[in-house]
């Protein structure tokens, strides 16, 4: 084993001044464990990834499965394999009709690199319409339509022809044209600090793409995969995107992410040029495996049918006059204090302790809380009494 902190600091490339630096060991359920044997309990599931909880032996079972069987063998879209092509079907299932047709990626932002460029192939448009406080990703295309300028000033020139619109903001849809190629949107803004889109808005919004044209793009990528209770969010909504990006929960813990459209949107990236959108291990047959087993475990474990009253048993238990705000859809936390350094107390007490929380990147002044969705009321309750000794400390 090694766990040398030395190697992960000086060779590992580090993204901030202020790791969390924790070793881990193995991982289970809700569990994650140091080499040491401490416990931790994983409030916020890897950032938004093991929903079904970590190395779930139905997930471990299918990806050893599809090992034994082949690992890649071709680039994205030549060769048939049935478990890209069983997780295309149990995905389609569960959408509506005309999102039917799945392009797998390998990561988030790259399903938004994807969803975009579709766009504007389909449409012949260029202009992208984007709201301040999203976050859609890392890379150039994605990071151009994030709103957080901070962490764009360094990278510029970035996507020309991007406008960003204020999020929950009627009349900001006007903007909405007939040369807009299309508008990305997390229905519940994650990495903002959870804003969740007003069922008016997001009803103007599609309006607005339908009579313009232009195209509707919906980064699930956060809220999807039972996390607010439904399947996806937009569910709540009643509302159908015309492209929909998945990613993080979707592969149960490997790396995969989609952008799913109809048939015939789709198509376009196959001419005017052929092979319009290309990856080499999009659709790996491990991380389909991986992410069929979650979609399965997440229908017969029924685990959206408990996410709303686990929900609620959190936000009974952690009322505290020292909390501002609790933004909350489903599994999905935020809870706001006056200034960030009360939130990073809480972290660190709660660390400490064995329990995990974590920031926003955009939202300094709250922490996140995204518990996988078989977390069991005992640890809910445990969990609590921790977090609320750690705000008894301000
Ligand atoms: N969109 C949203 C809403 C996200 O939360 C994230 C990741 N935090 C991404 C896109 C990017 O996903 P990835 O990190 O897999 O590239």
């Amino acid at each position: 084993m090694n766990f040398s902190h030395t190697t992960f600091l000086k060779h590992i490339a580090q993204t901030t001044g202020s790791p969390f630096l924790i070793d881990i060991e193995r991982a289970e359920g809700v569990y994650l464990f140091g080499p040491d044997g401490k416990r931790y309990i994983d409030l916020i599931s890897g950032i938004g990834v093991s929903n079904v909880g970590h190395s779930h032996p139905k997930i471990i079972e299918a990806i050893k499965a599809q090992a034994e069987k082949h690992l890649h063998v071709m680039v994205y879209g030549e060769y048939v394999q049935s478990s890209p092509n069983m997780l295309a079907e149990a995905l389609v299932d569960l959408l509506p009709d005309n999102l039917n047709c799945c392009y797998f990626t390998n990561s988030g932002t790259e399903a938004n690199e994807g969803a975009l460029k579709l766009a504007k192939r389909y449409t012949g448009r260029t202009e992208i319409i984007s709201f301040r406080g999203a976050y859609h990703g890392s890379t150039h295309g994605s990071l151009s339509v994030s709103g957080n300028e901070v962490k764009k000033a360094a990278f510029r020139p970035l996507l020309p022809d991007v406008r960003f619109l204020t999020f929950n903001d009627i009349n900001s849809l006007e903007a909405i044209s007939d040369k807009t190629a299309c508008v990305i949107i997390e229905p519940i803004q994650g990495d903002a600090g959870v804003r969740i889109a007003t069922q008016e808005f997001l009803e103007g919004l599609r309006n607005k793409c339908t009579e313009t044209g232009a195209l509707l793009i919906f980064d699930e990528i956060q809220s999807g995969i039972g996390r607010t209770g439904k399947m996806f969010a937009f569910e709540h909504y009643g509302i159908v995107p015309d492209i929909l990006t998945s990613a993080k929960a979707l592969g149960g813990g490997l790396p995969i992410g989609a952008f799913i459209s109809s048939y015939e949107i789709m198509n376009s990236l196959t001419h005017d040029p052929m092979l319009g959108h290309i990856t080499t291990f999009g659709g790996n047959p491990v991380c389909c495996a991986s992410a069929l087993a979650t979609l399965e475990i997440i229908e017969e474990e029924r685990l959206l049918s408990t996410v709303e009253e686990k929900g609620q048993l959190f936000e009974t238990l952690l009322q505290h006059p020292r909390i501002k705000e609790i933004r909350r859809k489903g599994l999905l936390f935020a809870f706001e204090f006056e200034i960030a350094e009360e939130v990073a107390k809480i972290v660190s007490y709660c660390l400490e302790k064995g329990v995990i929380c974590f920031w926003f990147l955009s939202c300094p002044n709250s922490f996140r809380i995204a518990p996988p969705l078989n977390i069991s009321n005992k640890d809910i309750k445990y969990s609590c009494n921790i977090i609320i000794e750690a705000i008894n400390t301000l």
